[in-house]
C-alpha cells in the first residue's frame, strides 16, 4: 500500500477553486518515494499526473479517478553554483527568480509574477513578453531519467517538456544586481496594470494565435468584454482571464470557454487553443 490521503478537494488546490475529489493524493518528498508510488500506480493500473501549483489547470467537477503527486521536501531545494541555478520541480518560480536576483544571475527575470512551480512552468514554457523559461533550461530531470541535456526544439510556445518532471538547471549569466533588479520592477509595473488583480483566475485562458491579434483582444473584439456567461466572469481588464463567480461549477467554466471560443470563430475566424490544461475523470487531458 502507499502512503497516500484519500478524497481529497482539489478545489482547495486550484487557484481556479473547482472540481471534485481525487481518489489518491499524496506528497512526494523524494526520489524513493516517487518511484515507490509510481510504481505501485502502475501495477493497479491507477493514472497518476503531477499536480504543480494549479495556476494553470482545471479539474472536473467529478475530480479524479487516480492519484494526485504534490512534489514536496527535496523536490523543493534551490540551489546556486557559479552561474547554474539547480531547482527541484517542486519549487516555486518566485523562489528561484529570488535567489537568481540575489546572486547577480540575469536570465530568469522574465518569469517574475508568473505563479507556480518550476515543473509547471516546464511543462507548459511559461514565460511573458520578456522571454520564456525554455530559453533558460540547460538540463531535466525526469522520471526514470536523471539530468539530461535539452534542446531549444523541446520548448514551443507555451508546450515544453512532456514527461513527469522532477528537476531542472538553469544557465544564466552574471549581471548587475540592480539592472535585474530594474527589469523585474517594469514587468512588475506591467502586470499591475494590465492584468486582474486578487482575482480568481488560471491566468491567461486562451493562447494567443499565432498569426493575429491577442486572444484579450480577440474576446474583446468578439463582445465579451466583462460579461458574465454561465456564472464566470470575462474579465473587464484583461478579457483572456476569466472569473468564476461564487457557487460556478468546472462545468460552467468549461462551458463559457466553450461559448466564447466558438463565437470568436464564427465572428473573427481566428480559432483559439486554450492554454489551460483540463483534466477528464481520468487525469487525461481534455480540449474544449
Ligand atoms: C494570476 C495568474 C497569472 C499568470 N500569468 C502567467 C504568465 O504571465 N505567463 C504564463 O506563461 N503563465 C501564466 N499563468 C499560468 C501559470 O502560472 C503557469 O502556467 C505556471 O507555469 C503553472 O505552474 P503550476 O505549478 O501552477 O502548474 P499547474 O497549474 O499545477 O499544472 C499545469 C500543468 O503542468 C503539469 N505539471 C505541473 N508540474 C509538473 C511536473 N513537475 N512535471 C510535469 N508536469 C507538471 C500539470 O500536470 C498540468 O498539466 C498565470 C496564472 C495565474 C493564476
Amino acid at each position: 500500500m502507499i502512503d497516500c490521503l484519500r478524497k481529497i478537494d482539489l478545489a482547495d488546490f486550484t487557484t481556479l477553486r473547482l472540481g471534485g475529489k481525487a481518489d489518491y493524493f499524496c506528497y512526494v518528498d523524494n526520489d524513493q518515494k516517487f518511484d515507490k508510488i509510481i510504481t505501485y500506480c502502475e501495477k493497479n493500473d491507477i493514472s497518476y499526473i503531477i499536480l504543480g501549483a494549479g495556476s494553470n489547470v482545471l479539474f472536473s467537477d467529478k475530480g479524479l479517478r487516480g492519484c494526485v503527486l504534490k512534489l514536496s521536501g527535496s523536490f523543493r531545494n534551490v540551489s546556486v553554483q557559479e552561474n547554474i541555478v539547480k531547482a527541484g520541480a517542486g519549487a516555486l518560480i518566485s523562489e528561484v527568480v529570488g535567489r537568481a536576483k540575489e546572486n547577480g544571475l540575469k536570465g530568469l527575470e522574465c518569469m517574475f509574477g508568473i505563479p507556480g512551480t518550476i515543473g509547471g512552468a516546464v511543462h507548459m514554457n511559461a514565460g511573458t513578453k520578456w522571454g520564456t523559461v525554455g530559453e533558460r533550461v540547460r538540463r531535466v530531470k525526469t522520471k526514470g531519467r536523471d539530468f539530461f541535456e535539452v534542446t531549444k526544439e523541446m520548448f514551443r510556445y507555451r508546450k515544453g517538456i512532456e514527461d513527469l518532471i522532477l528537476g531542472v538547471e538553469f544557465i544564466l549569466e552574471k549581471s548587475d544586481e540592480k539592472e535585474i533588479e530594474n527589469t523585474i520592477l517594469q514587468i512588475k509595473k506591467f502586470r499591475i496594470d494590465r492584468f486582474p488583480r486578487n482575482s480568481r483566475t488560471a491566468g491567461c485562458i486562451f493562447k494567443n494565435p499565432p498569426n493575429g491579434p491577442p486572444a484579450g483582444k480577440l474576446i474583446e473584439q468578439a463582445g465579451w468584454k466583462g460579461k458574465i456567461v454561465k456564472n464566470v466572469l470575462i474579465s473587464d481588464r484583461h478579457a483572456n482571464y476569466f472569473i468564476p463567480l461564487r457557487n460556478a461549477k468546472s462545468s460552467d467554466f468549461i462551458e463559457s470557454v466553450a461559448m466564447v471560443k466558438e463565437d470568436v470563430f464564427k465572428k473573427l475566424s481566428f480559432s483559439l487553443e486554450t492554454e489551460i490544461k483540463i483534466f477528464d475523470e481520468n487525469g487525461k487531458y481534455k480540449y474544449v
